[in-house]
């Protein structure tokens, strides 16, 4: 039996081990971040004893992945020094810094928002005349779920801002008023062999993922054939292992790339119920070179974030075709709970039985997705 490791332990990580479990695989998990929540697998979280935990973590396991990007890089050197890390530290290095991020974009010929790079206040409000207003800074590292961000609308605002976002170097980028927000999730074996879900369409509020419909309703199929390539061109890049998302504007121009995500991802949820095989099975099957699963949907999909409240249980289980995932996580507003998936035959089914969904959700988020008024 072969036990992967995974760095952090939140409902990645879980829902990681539940898709192995099936494949006779075992889970050990090292997050010393003081709140693990995956619950299941041996869990290393000491924080008091975070090197003797880590060491008897890399005994146990035969490699080693993680669902959180925002790793120190010494860490994760060390790491891959002893066991297999996929993806490797390349990738992490990357992903975890948006001027490198966005400097790969260009290298490789992908669009993205026009942005500057700034270390002062002073820097900041030169970028916002250069670029026009609004704008999105965004501290370089660390930033996820919206956090350490603001949308600049007059340049008298960049003092405040960079108070606000607090953080020694911001990159800002151009507000890209876009049609609407997608993403790609992908997988890439030790073999190099690839493969694509469909491009999903995502609904953010607060900096955070709400709603996400798979595949992306209406979409032109030549949108879904570019994004395979900008991704295949990064995982060919980075020499990238496991499971990838790549996070994009729609715009009347075509797409922009956003950001991207070294893991499996939350706009990839909905291919636990609704894709033939799912992100965190293809994850698995990828790093540990097994041959790539089928990523055909099942019909139409929706997954709903349940974000800060869980839903009533019972009322969402009574629910024809829709799934509860419960991450067994203590409510906080801001912090991701669980999700529902919901499946269909067709868009206008789907909406239906999202409406009726929200009604068991608590404070649930107002439904917004280019579907949202069919049904
Ligand atoms: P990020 O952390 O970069 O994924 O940003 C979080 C969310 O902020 C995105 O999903 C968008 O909804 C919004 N956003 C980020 N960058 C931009 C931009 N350049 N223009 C407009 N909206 C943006």
């Amino acid at each position: 039996m072969q036990t992967i490791g995974i760095l952090g332990a939140g409902q990645l990580g879980r829902m990681m081990a539940v898709a192995g479990y099936p494949l006779a695989l075992n889970f050990a998990l090292y997050d010393t971040s003081g709140s693990p929540s995956a619950n299941i697998g041996k869990i290393y979280s000491d924080p008091n004893n975070a090197q003797t935990e880590l060491k008897q973590f890399l005994q146990e396991v035969d490699l080693v992945t993680y669902e959180f990007e925002h790793l120190p890089l010494d860490l994760a050197n060390r790491i891959a020094k002893i066991k297999p890390l996929r993806p490797g530290v390349r990738a992490l290095q990357v992903c975890q810094n948006r001027e490198l991020e966005k400097r790969l974009f260009r290298e490789l010929a992908i669009p993205t928002p026009a942005y500057a790079i700034v270390s002062s206040a002073e820097q900041l409000a030169n970028a916002v005349e250069q670029l026009g207003t609004p704008v999105v800074a965004k501290s370089l590292t660390e930033g996820y779920d919206g956090k350490g961000q603001a949308v600049i609308k007059h340049i008298d605002h960049c003092r405040q801002a960079w108070q606000d976002i607090g953080h020694p170097q911001l990159i800002v980028e151009q507000f890209i008023h876009f049609r609407r927000e997608l993403s790609l999730v992908a997988a890439r074996g030790t073999d190099g062999s690839t493969c694509f879900y469909p491009l999903v369409e995502n609904n953010h509020q607060g900096g955070i993922l709400r709603f996400t419909i798979a595949p992306a309703p209406s979409l032109d199929a030549k949108l879904q054939s570019q994004a395979e390539a900008y991704m295949e061109a990064l995982l060919a890049d980075m020499d990238y292992v496991g499971v990838m998302t790549l996070e994009l504007f729609e715009t009347e121009d075509g797409l922009l790339a956003n950001e991207m995500a070294p893991r499996v991802h939350n706009s990839g949820h909905w291919t636990l119920n609704g894709a033939h095989t799912c992100q965190f099975e293809n994850h698995l099957r990828a790093i540990l070179g097994l041959p790539l699963g089928d990523t055909a949907p099942h019909g139409v999909s929706a997954m709903v974030n349940l974000v800060g409240r869980h839903a009533n249980v019972a009322g969402v289980l009574r629910l024809k075709d829709t799934h509860l995932h419960h991450y067994g996580k203590s409510e906080r507003p801001g912090r991701k709970v669980g999700h529902i998936n919901i499946n269909a035959e067709n868009y206008t089914a789907l909406i239906e039985k999202v409406k009726l969904s929200l009604q068991q959700v608590p404070e649930s988020s107002t439904l917004q997705c280019s579907i949202a008024g069919i049904a």
